[in-house]
């Protein structure tokens, strides 16, 4: 089983001729709304690609709806907590030219406490594993009690923040980046940890590096990409969703990448995300 302790966000899209100056009051064009967040999008993606997946996270009362979606995706939320402070959520503008600011409330997701995380993971253990990335609270406690329960524990470095990764790398079994936050991660140590790694390189591919074992590297697939929003969360939740089912790295990599590759060539972030199915007719 997959478990995923991740953020929940509700995305309110803006459209508008142009972004609003500070004092300036302006209608918008056009609204819509999505479910987002990292941990939402990579529990998604795991669901579609056939993982027993269970989402470890909270909403306010507005955020049923969110939930709700979730559930549809085949996502299990019977540990995603119902409370009052409010559910995660980003304000996006975008003008004519799809230049954007963004405003996030990250609300519940840091209202995660280590009793949820234990009720969670009750039951679990070796052949099991938790995801997890840096939008929620009790990160640490997550993954220190899955290590000590032998789940396997991937984190997912995003967004990009030192002490958050170095807090939870003692007991990480694989750390997933991309390039820009395995550069960032070089310059604050040094060098990179002595931890298994997956480094993601957009249109260029994804590399495997163990240390002291040769570099796995995995091209990515030429498609037409037309809205890469999510392609990173999509080869995650692939990623875990195919080691967790016990597939080898190599193999793992491939089906990512895959599913990545048409997550981009759809619009959206979590309703881009690939079923199996799909993976496994691209794939031939
Ligand atoms: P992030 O979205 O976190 O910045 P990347 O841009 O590295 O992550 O993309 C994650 C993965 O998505 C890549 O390793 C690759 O497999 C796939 N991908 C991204 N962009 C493309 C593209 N233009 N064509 C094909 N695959 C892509």
């Amino acid at each position: 089983m997959l478990l995923n302790l991740g953020s929940i966000n509700i995305d309110h899209v803006y459209r508008m001729p142009h972004l609003p100056a500070p004092g300036e009051t302006l209608e918008a064009a056009s609204y819509s709304l999505g479910l987002g967040g990292k941990g939402a999008n990579q529990s998604v993606a795991a669901a579609r690609a056939g993982a027993r997946i269970r989402h470890v996270g909270a909403v306010g009362p507005e955020g049923r709806w969110a939930r709700e979606r979730m559930a549809e995706a085949g996502v299990d939320v019977t540990h995603v907590a119902v409370g009052e402070v409010a559910t995660g959520h980003a304000i996006i503008n975008v003008d004519a030219e799809a230049e954007n600011t963004i405003v996030i409330f990250s609300g519940a997701n840091r209202t995660l406490d280590a009793a949820a995380v234990t009720a969670a993971l009750a039951g679990a253990g070796p052949g099991d594993t938790l995801l997890l990335q840096n939008e929620t609270s009790a990160q640490v406690e997550a993954a220190r009690l899955a290590s000590e329960r032998g789940l396997r524990v991937i984190y997912c470095a995003a967004p990009f923040e030192i002490g958050a990764v170095q807090a939870v790398l003692p007991y990480v079994s694989l750390l997933v980046m991309n390039e820009g936050e395995a550069a960032a991660l070089r310059a604050a140590l040094g060098a990179l940890p002595e931890v298994a790694m997956v480094v993601t390189l957009g249109a260029r591919g994804a590399e495997w590096l163990v240390p002291g074992e040769d570099r796995l590297s995995v091209p990515a697939f030429p498609v037409t990409a037309v809205d890469t929003v999510g392609a990173g969360d999509c080869f995650t939740g692939n990623l875990a969703a195919a080691l967790d089912a016990g597939l080898a790295p190599a193999a793992a990599m491939r089906r990512a990448s895959a599913a990545a590759a048409l997550q981009v060539t759809r619009p959206g972030a979590a309703q881009a995300m690939p079923t199996a199915d799909e993976v496994d007719a691209f794939l031939g």
